[in-house]
């Protein structure tokens, strides 16, 4: 299997590459040439969570061997890595709902399913390359993503790993997560603005030619674990199939039988990863894009015009505060059938002016899989209450905004198919929020995100996950802070590169 870049400026290259480029050096994002249902579900094994991994990563990893596949994914989930034996366990809520619980990793939230193997995959393509320059790692984060990568790539034998977060953007809890981070090829810096500020400026060290050249003769390649990293979006294929195979098992429903999966949306990685499910055969009815009032997506599924000239907003559902989704360009390489000129004229016009408008049969295309729509802060408090009442059951922020927006569908299409909302983190995560939707803004005020934990856990009796649990007694390694225009100086200095 080879993988295309969206802009069609750059030669095809096998997984392994993909896996170490991340980006594409036209600018673009790989994507497998071949996606039309070869993979059937009668062919998906019987079995757990990790043979229906090892499976889909044969299928796209076609240059890595059998051994490695099965090692990375014996290594990367496992009860030393997750704390649930089902990885992503599906919890049956109520008639026809079910959450998919993808939270139960290292750092509580989902993006530990892509970064526990990710590291692996890194590791096979770098020996099969016999490239010996060091990989570097850059991870522009949202706030979960770069704890999660940290996690994955410490210690990693040839690999450096830094991750920049916004200062102004990320959970306390997060916070405290990636400055207490340990390993010793890590290195954690907060950005002064918000994610976009953070990306943007990861992307222009990415593209910088001279920069590139420099790293080079000194003996370091750069890659990404942003999950614009095929290796951070084949992981995330796993658990739709694993989900529906858990709902065929369960007797829920018939093989076949068509599901909805809600999908709290950001970068629109673990949504697109939905997208090449269903394109490998899985029955997907509805794919259900759930957006904050950061709402450029369901916007632009609405309208076919995407437009991000507004401010962006901090939420409580922070890892979601994005204008600019970059996998959304993959999808639409993939529903224009691969066109790289339209790519290139709608991501040339987004840089230019802010926005672009697709044509109506593209528009069609995406509407008749996607549904969209979004839930505000307020909006979201009330799902995370009304989800806590109703059925006993405490979700995070990111989970509600999911819940509030099925919720929404529900009373506007009169559709009888079961629905899967994607659990994206644990509630503990959380605390500030979580506590606020199901007691109110004044008890427990001035309280810190950190010792709410144990409150929480003490009014609901909720399980805490464990390095939650432990947190607040870690010592701090990390303080650096700087401007994005430093990035690229700062990345220099850390490497000891003059
Ligand atoms: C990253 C993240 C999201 C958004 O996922 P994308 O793949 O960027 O769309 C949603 N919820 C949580 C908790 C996250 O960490």
């Amino acid at each position: 299997m080879r993988y295309y870049s969206t802009r069609g400026q750059a030669e095809s290259v096998p997984a392994a590459e993909t896996v170490l480029k991340g980006l594409a050096p036209d600018g673009g994002l790989y994507v497998p040439a071949e996606t039309t249902k070869p993979l059937t579900l009668e062919n998906l094994p019987a079995g757990n969570y990790q043979q229906i991994a090892s499976f889909i990563f044969k299928f796209f990893l076609a240059d890595f061997s059998s051994t490695d596949i099965e090692h990375a994914v014996r290594s990367a989930y496992n009860l030393e890595t997750f704390e649930h034996p089902a990885i992503a366990p599906l919890k049956h809520i109520s008639n026809k709902l079910y959450f998919l619980e993808l939270w139960h990793g290292p750092t509580c939230a989902f993006k530990d399913i892509a970064l526990q193997v990710l590291p692996y995959l890194l590791n096979t393509a770098v020996h099969k390359n016999s490239d010996m320059r060091k990989v570097v790692i850059l991870t522009a984060t949202s706030g979960d993503t770069g704890k999660s990568a940290l996690e994955g790539f410490r210690d990693v034998p040839g690999i450096k790993i830094i991750v920049y977060f916004p200062e102004k953007g990320v959970s306390e809890i997060q916070k405290q997560q990636m400055i207490t981070q340990e390993g010793s090829n890590v290195e954690v810096i907060a950005v002064q603005g918000n994610f976009d500020d953070t990306q943007t400026g990861v992307k222009q060290i990415f593209n910088d030619y001279i920069l590139s050249k420099q790293l080079s003769e000194a003996g370091y390649r750069l890659s990404s674990a942003n999950s614009i990293n095929w290796g951070r979006l084949l992981p995330q294929i796993v658990y739709y199939f694993y989900a529906y195979r858990e709902l065929t098992g369960q007797g829920a429903i018939k093989p076949g039988q068509r599901v909805n999966f809600v999908v709290p949306t950001g970068n629109f990685g673990n949504i697109l990863a939905g997208y090449y499910a269903s394109r490998l055969g899985l029955p997907v009815n509805r794919l259900i894009c759930a957006a904050n009032r950061n709402n450029v997506l369901a916007n632009f599924i609405n309208s076919g015009i995407y437009d991000r000239r507004r401010s962006l907003h901090i939420s409580l559902s922070p890892s979601m505060d994005i204008l600019v989704s970059s996998n959304l360009e993959r999808l639409l390489f993939e529903i224009t059938g691969h066109d790289s000129q339209r790519i290139n004229t709608w991501m040339k016009e987004l840089i230019n002016t802010g926005q672009y408008r697709i044509d109506r049969e593209t528009m069609i295309k995406l509407q008749e899989l996607f549904w969209s729509d979004y839930a505000d802060d307020e909006k979201t408090l009330q799902a995370i209450s009304e989800t806590y009442q109703n059925y006993n059951y405490l979700i995070d922020p990111h989970t509600a905004v999911g819940k509030k927006v099925l919720d929404n569908y529900m009373a506007r299409e009169n559709d009888p198919s079961p629905s899967v909302i994607l659990s994206t983190a644990s509630p503990y995560k959380f605390t500030g929020s979580t506590v606020r939707a199901l007691f109110g803004s004044s008890r427990f005020k001035d309280i810190s995100e950190l010792k709410l934990i144990n409150i929480l856990a003490g009014e609901t009796n909720t399980p805490v996950p464990k390095s939650l649990a432990e947190l607040d007694q870690k010592p701090v390694k990390h303080r650096q802070l700087i401007a994005p225009e430093d990035m690229r100086s700062q990345l220099l200095e850390t490497l000891k590169i003059d």
